[in-house]
């Protein structure tokens, strides 16, 4: 098989390994000689698979006591909803971010509940940065921000200050860099960013911070419900979960968070740096919001589009084109990215400067 370098901004690259051994598990789980697709969620098998992804999750983010890990359905985009009607009294104000797309998904989903103070936004240059300086309303129950803007390429390289609860959106920077999970009432991230395929999102929640709204929440919406279930109140979509957990265990025998850091560190640094450096590109971003994971970037001169995007596809680069919102390119260098793709990008930056510039 050739090899790809896959910059697909979701669902994402996953290790060669992973694929391999999720691959095997549909013909033949743990030598039960039964496909992990046909047997009960309840059976011993499963839910030492479930009980293994909750703990990983755990260790790998250093979750504290008090906080309960659930692998739902639904995406990101349920997670907006399902974080208002948890944390937002019927009625009530919310504080949000608007860095992009999603956050503003999350404000439109918050607005069936409450009220939403939109305390800060990017809108007016295209989210091209992270916005800072804002004041965050005395009566509003929680900030909610998005830590990583997929699609335009920004991210928050702290946590916003804030005297009342977080809840992030971490769908395309889970597990990327280290984090404070205590500094947030709610962490929620689908999980085919950064940590599995699609079908399963990952829930972090502060369990004391929860049945305090009074609103009468759907069951499938209630984090208590599926807590009290251990995340199995009903079917759980249980090939992402084992996939995921696959992923989790990839990370933690290479060094866990700390060395994936320094790995997204150097990637982006390559990148960035040649992005920068050769006159035939420019970065669409504010350099100091710059986000790790999605890099996005232009042709200076625009005539030259076909025989670029001919020259990264005849070096097997895959994924880069960028959000028909923004345009030009967009690098997205997930975990599983290895270094050297990101080296075979700037080399073709660099010949293509050669022959152009
Ligand atoms: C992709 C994405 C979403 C939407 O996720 P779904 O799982 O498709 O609902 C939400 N937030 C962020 C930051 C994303 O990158």
């Amino acid at each position: 098989m050739t090899k790809v370098h896959n910059y697909s901004a979701g669902p994402c690259i996953l290790p060669q390994e992973v694929l391999k051994k999720a691959s095997e598990a549909v013909v033949n789980f743990n030598d039960l000689n039964l496909s992990l697709l046909e047997i009960s969620h309840r059976s011993k098998d499963f839910v030492e698979v479930m009980e293994n992804a909750r703990s990983l999750v755990k260790e790998l983010l250093g979750v504290p006591e008090g906080y309960q890990v659930l692998f739902l359905q639904g995406g990101a985009s349920l997670g907006f909803l399902i974080a208002a009607y948890n944390f937002l009294p019927t009625g009530g104000k919310a504080a949000y971010i608007n860095t992009g797309t999603w956050s503003d998904n999350a404000i439109k989903e918050a607005q069936r509940i409450g009220e939403v103070a939109e305390i800060a936004s990017s809108k007016d240059k295209n989210y091209s940065y992270i916005p800072s300086g804002f004041g965050i309303p005395n009566d509003a129950k929680f900030l909610h921000y998005t830590s990583n803007n997929t699609i335009f390429g920004t991210q928050f390289k702290k946590t916003p200050i804030s005297r009342i609860p977080v809840i992030c959106d971490m769908s395309s920077d889970i597990f990327s860099k280290k984090i404070n999970v205590a500094d947030f009432d709610l962490i929620y991230a689908g999980a085919q960013k950064n940590m599995g395929p699609a079908g399963t999102t990952v829930y972090i929640v502060k369990e004391s911070a929860l049945g305090k709204t009074g609103n009468n929440i759907p069951a499938m919406l209630d984090l208590q419900s599926h807590i009290k279930k251990d995340s199995m109140f009903n079917t759980p979509p249980v090939y992402p979960i084992y996939v995921s957990m696959l992923n989790l265990q990839w990370l933690k025998k290479n060094g866990g968070v700390d060395w994936i850091e320094k790995v997204n560190n150097q990637k982006a640094a390559l990148l960035y740096s040649e992005i920068d450096r050769n006159p035939l590109f420019k970065g669409i971003t504010a350099k100091s919001d710059r986000s790790n994971m999605n890099a996005t970037f232009i042709l200076t001169d625009e005539s030259l589009t076909e025989e670029f995007n001919k020259d990264w596809a005849a070096a097997n680069i895959n994924g880069i084109k960028g959000h028909r919102s923004v345009g030009g390119y967009r690098a997205s260098m997930y975990n599983a990215l290895p270094l050297e793709s990101v080296q075979v990008l700037v080399d073709v930056m660099k010949e293509f400067e050669k022959k152009n510039g």
